[in-house]
């Protein structure tokens, strides 16, 4: 599998999973880090067009795990909390099956996978050096892909601070030949929080040694649209402008 498309926490967005569709260079499988539901207004189609990716590996996110009502709602806050319960009432019962089969965590030939982090795979946001160096006792492969902060971001093994974990631009790429092991976050499909509102999504070449953070404007006012007339909350739809 030489080229890998890396998508992480499409939160219902169609018009962003699209536009990612659309914009990725041609690959050979698929990697989905979890969160394809929640917050946005299109939860089965989202699950249908992921579901039918051809050499999908797939992961179940805490959003996914709180429409299907398999987490506590508590751990939300009010907007995440009522976006859940929309999105439970929503999603088909095939839909509900889909996800429920699916695990917060994969190993799938050189890669570990992880929608939060390897020591928690459904709740804990990877942001720092000393939170990875747990992380990377956990795994024993050497790329590990983590998605649930929706930010763009290399962590490296035995790194302290030399500035990797900074998020990461657009088109920027890191090569990995002669590195250490490196934990990588894609970046969030369906809400970006980096201050970019472009959706976010990777693409690791193995033949090159190479990932690029990818990133695609997408008709977002059709997303905030769409979020309104479902009667979702309108913050949900006011932060897709920018990108937080
Ligand atoms: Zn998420």
């Amino acid at each position: 599998m030489p080229r890998l498309l890396v998508l992480s926490d499409i939160h219902a967005n169609l018009e962003a999973l699209e536009a990612v569709l659309a914009d990725a260079p041609k690959h050979d499988a698929v990697l989905c880090l979890g969160d394809l539901v929640g917050y946005g207004p299109n939860p089965n189609e989202c699950v249908a067009r992921v579901r039918a990716l051809p050499h999908l590996t797939v992961l179940i996110g805490n959003h996914d795990l709180a429409a299907l009502g398999l987490t506590d709602l508590d751990e939300f806050n009010p907007v995440a909390r009522a976006a859940a319960v929309w999105t439970g009432d929503a999603l088909t019962t095939e839909n509900r099956q889909y996800l429920g089969a699916l695990q917060p965590t994969a190993v799938t030939g050189d890669y570990f996978l992880a929608h939060g982090s390897p020591r928690d795979p459904v709740w804990e946001y990877l942001e720092t050096n000393s939170a990875a160096r747990q992380s990377f006792k956990l795994f024993s492969e050497p790329v590990c892909f983590v998605g649930h902060t929706h930010v763009p971001r290399v962590l490296a093994e035995g790194d302290h601070g030399s500035g990797l974990v900074r998020p990461m631009l657009a088109g920027r790429h890191i090569d990995v030949l002669g590195r250490p092991r490196l934990i990588i976050n894609p970046g969030g499909v369906g809400q970006p929080r980096d201050g970019d509102p472009r959706a976010a999504y990777g693409l690791w070449d193995t033949e090159s040694a190479r990932f690029t953070f990818c990133r695609v404007p997408y008709p977002l006012e059709e997303t905030q649209r769409k979020i309104i007339a479902a009667g979702l909350p309108a913050q949900l739809a006011q932060r897709l402008s920018v990108g937080l």
